[in-house]
Parts: structure tokens; sequence; C-alpha cells
């Protein structure tokens, strides 16, 4: 399937200059939608995966699909202040800004197998902060999964270290 057929590129948005790949028009079409997580959960299918992580929002997109077909628990990743319960905090830096992020506590078990999915990589600032977060808990990060990866940008670079798969690169 061709999947960038599904991806709408977006001039000039959140600012100027930027192309914004909007996966939205993909999650409108059901067949786009259902086999790119296929993808997904084949790449993710012999790493023994027993919980999945995903940075809000299109992490969850994303993740959660897979962790219903896999049967195995999600964990969000949130902006802070939005989880309720005690948290790991760690700062980032983003393409369009410096924030921090939130995992809960406990929500990862020592020695569990993860796999981090989002939409999409591009400089690789959030997922580098997820990763600290799960390997913080006690986690091994199993595999990476994004829809995207802006290769102009060397996100890849920062997860040299880890087993990545990506369906579309721009
Ligand atoms: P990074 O931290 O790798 O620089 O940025 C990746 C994060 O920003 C992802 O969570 C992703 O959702 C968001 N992001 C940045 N650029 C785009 C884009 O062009 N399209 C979409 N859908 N998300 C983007």
């Amino acid at each position: 399937m061709d999947f960038k057929q599904y991806v709408t590129v977006v001039e000039d948005f959140p600012k100027n200059g930027v192309r914004f790949k909007d996966i939205t028009t993909l999650m409108e079409n059901g067949e786009a939608y259902k086999e790119a997580i296929q993808q997904m959960i084949n790449f993710a299918e012999d790493k023994q995966i027993d919980v999945i992580v995903g940075p809000e929002a299109r992490g969850f997109v994303v993740g959660c699909p897979i962790a219903v077909a896999m049967g195995v628990g999600f964990v969000p990743v949130r902006k802070a202040g939005k989880l309720p319960r005690e948290v790991l905090e760690v700062d980032y830096g983003l393409e369009y800004g410096k924030d921090s992020l939130n995992i809960h506590k406990g929500s990862i078990k020592p020695g569990q197998r993860v796999l981090i999915t989002d939409d999409l990589l591009a400089t690789g600032g959030t997922i580098e902060a997820t990763i600290k977060m799960v390997e913080e808990l006690g986690g091994v990060v199993a595999g990476i999964a994004f829809l995207i990866e802006l290769s102009y940008l060397d996100g890849m670079d920062r997860l040299k270290d880890y087993n990545v798969f990506r369906l579309m690169a721009y």
C-alpha cells in the first residue's frame, strides 16, 4: 500500500516554513489506518513486548490499537500537569520549542519489554525523553515504531542503539 497518498502535507503549520505531515487523513481511511497498524504489529510481534508506551496525543493514536491487538497494556506519556498520580518528569526539546513530559511512577515494572510508538520522528527529542523515562523506570526498550520519519532532521541518529521501524520517510 502507498501510505503516503493518505498523508496530507500542510505548508506553514504550525509556523512558517514547516511542512506539517497531517496523519488525520490516514486515520480517516479505515483500510489505510488498519494496514498501517498491522505493519507496526508485524514489526513488534517477535519482540516479546509486555507493554506499549506512547507520548500524547498521536502516540496514543498509533500505540493503543497495537496494544489492544497484541493483548498488552498501554502506558501514556503526557505533558506536565495532566497525569493525576506521582510522576517521573523529563525535560525535552521539540522541533517547535521546549517542554517536559511525565509518566506515572510504577507504570512499567523493572525488566518489562517495551514498544515505544509515535506518529512521527522529527528531531528525536520527544522519543529520547520517552526512552529516558522508560529506562529510568527499569523497562527495556525492545523496539520503537513510527508512521513517519523526517529523514532530513537526523532524529534517527539519536536512536542508533535501538531497533527502529518506520512506515514512511520524507
Ligand atoms: P521531535 O521531538 O522528534 O522533534 O518531534 C516529534 C513530535 O512532534 C511527535 O510527537 C509528533 O507528533 C510531533 N510532530 C512534529 N512534526 C510533526 C509533523 O509534521 N506531523 C505530525 N503529525 N507530528 C509532528
